[in-house]
């Protein structure tokens, strides 16, 4: 569903993404991992169209996202920061967007703001919300229309517990449509249950991308958190597994 090719982009002498090929299929929940800077918003951002990388290409269902900005209607996205007209309403915001859309009420996903309980500050202008009700906007937004991928980043941050786990639930359910989720948090515990996929970047670069099963079996934690942690430090029980993950399966040649 997408598929980068050698994408870098460079920050003036900051090189924020550093020759990243990576697929992702759907069905898949990748948890996008790394430490602040390693360049996770700003993957995601080009997948958007939001950052122009200066090298490599991204496909979604095999078209160059370059092309028709249409296939931005099958994302829903969670920015990190949300940013929205200051003095616009809550209420007026879903509406304006199921009208961009032409999607009437009865046609979008209004689980979130029902259980965030939304319509509640519809009439509240949206600079004059909190952070983590922020958050719950660009997270109902999101799911609006039913897209096929979902791109959301740190989605729990900022939320309160039980915010959190009403949002998780529906990533849950999302997951279990065979939707291709990207996700990104620091919140490693929070990915536990919702993770096929693991891709850890640093420094700009993809360090290992692989299955959940296959990390918890070299690692022998069953913990996300714990398990990232051993590789860190280097105490995986096979030192060659990242080299051997990047060997082709086939004989096809992926670099
Ligand atoms: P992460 O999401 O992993 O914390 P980011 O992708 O936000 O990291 O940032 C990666 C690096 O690129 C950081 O050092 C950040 O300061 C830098 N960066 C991101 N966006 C810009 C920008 N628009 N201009 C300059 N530097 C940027
Ligand atoms: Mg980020």
């Amino acid at each position: 569903m997408i598929r980068i090719e050698h994408i870098s982009k460079r920050f003036k002498k900051l090189q924020a993404l550093d020759d990243i090929t990576v697929q992702l299929i759907k069905g898949q929940v990748v948890s996008l991992i790394g430490p602040n800077g390693s360049g996770k918003t700003t993957l995601i951002k080009s997948i958007l169209g939001m950052v122009r990388p200066d090298k490599g290409k991204i496909f979604v269902d095999e078209s160059p996202i370059n092309g028709d900005p249409d296939y931005r209607k099958k994302i829903g996205y969670m920015p990190q920061i949300g940013r929205y007209p200051d003095n616009m309403k809550v209420g007026q915001l879903f509406k304006m967007l199921r009208n961009i859309r032409n999607a009437d009420e009865k046609e979008t996903d209004s689980f979130l703001i029902k259980h965030f309980e939304l319509e509640k500050i519809f009439e509240k202008p949206m600079r004059t919300l909190s952070g983590g009700t922020r958050q719950k906007v660009s997270a109902a937004i999101a799911f609006l229309f039913d897209p096929a991928i979902l791109i959301l980043d740190e989605p729990t941050a900022g939320l309160d517990p039980l915010a959190s786990e009403i949002l998780k639930g529906k990533i849950l359910e999302e997951k279990k449509k065979g939707k291709l989720i990207l996700i990104t948090s620091h919140i490693l515990s929070d990915l536990d249950e919702l993770t096929t996929h693991i891709m850890y970047m640093q420094d700009g670069k993809m360090q290992f991308f692989n299955d959940i099963e296959t990390l918890q079996e070299e690692t022998g934690e069953l913990r996300l958190g714990k398990a990232i942690a051993r590789i860190m430090k280097g105490e995986k029980t096979d030192k060659n597994w990242i080299d051997k993950m990047f060997e082709p399966e086939n004989d096809e040649k992926i670099f």
